[in-house]
């Protein structure tokens, strides 16, 4: 039985090869420039399958794949069921934020108890924070480019993830206020944990290793 590892392309992938590396485990081919969504390494007994970003923990929760690397945002929304999260591998490093546009008043909106509409990928996320809060919100469901919604009238406030602010500034937005730092986990079927436990087991440690030589 291979030992099959969730990732998503991109930052994910970009950021986990290092530690792949330190486990002694190299892709046979690049998932950027290759059609194939199931991808061999240099070890027999592991193979690589590449899905979208919030498709991780799915894969991981029904055993598809015995491992995975999810961001926060992605485990917050899924729920986390069936899976254990040993690690925090601390790539894919940002912060889940509420932004508005410039000038807009959200600390008075929010004092005068409006009901705010707030456009967002996160909806779980989202309807804790406010709710947290006590703010008023309706939430709006969107699965991109939550930037353009202020900007056309379609809410008055966005929650997205923001590293360098450079697209919330190119669209004449301000973050004021943070929900969750976010960073990407180890995700590992339980299942497979306590099966697969002296071929994992072995994983996990590198992985665990070479974050800790990291920090
Ligand atoms: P998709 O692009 O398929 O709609 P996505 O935007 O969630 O999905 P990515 O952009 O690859 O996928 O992001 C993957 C993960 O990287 C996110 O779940 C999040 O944890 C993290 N991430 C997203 N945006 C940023 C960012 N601006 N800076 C750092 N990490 C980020
Ligand atoms: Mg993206």
């Amino acid at each position: 039985m291979p030992v099959t590892i969730a990732l998503s392309k991109g930052r994910i992938f970009d950021e986990t090869l290092p530690l792949l590396a330190a486990a002694g485990i190299a892709p046979l081919e690049d998932p950027e420039t290759s059609r194939k969504l199931v991808i061999g390494t240099n070890r027999a007994d592991v193979r690589l399958v590449i899905v979208r970003a919030s498709d991780t923990p799915t894969y991981v929760e029904y055993g598809a794949a015995d491992l995975g690397i999810a961001g926060k945002d992605v485990l917050t929304e899924h729920g986390g069921a069936g899976l254990y999260q040993p690690l925090d591998l601390g790539i894919a490093a940002c912060r889940m934020m509420v932004a508005v546009p410039e000038g807009f008043d959200y600390a008075g909106a929010v004092r005068q108890g409006a009901r705010l509409r707030v456009a967002t990928k996160y909806m779980r996320a989202a309807r804790e924070h406010f709710a947290a809060k006590g703010v008023h919100v309706d939430l709006i469901k969107l699965y991109g480019s939550m930037e353009l919604a202020p900007l056309v009238g379609l809410a008055d406030a966005i929650v997205d993830l923001v590293s360098s602010g450079n697209t919330l500034r190119a669209n004449r937005l301000v973050a004021v206020e943070e929900i969750a730092r976010i960073s990407s986990r180890l995700i590992v079927n339980q299942a497979a944990l306590k099966m697969k436990r002296a071929a994992l087991q072995p994983l996990i440690d590198a992985f665990a290793a070479a974050v800790a030589a990291h920090a």
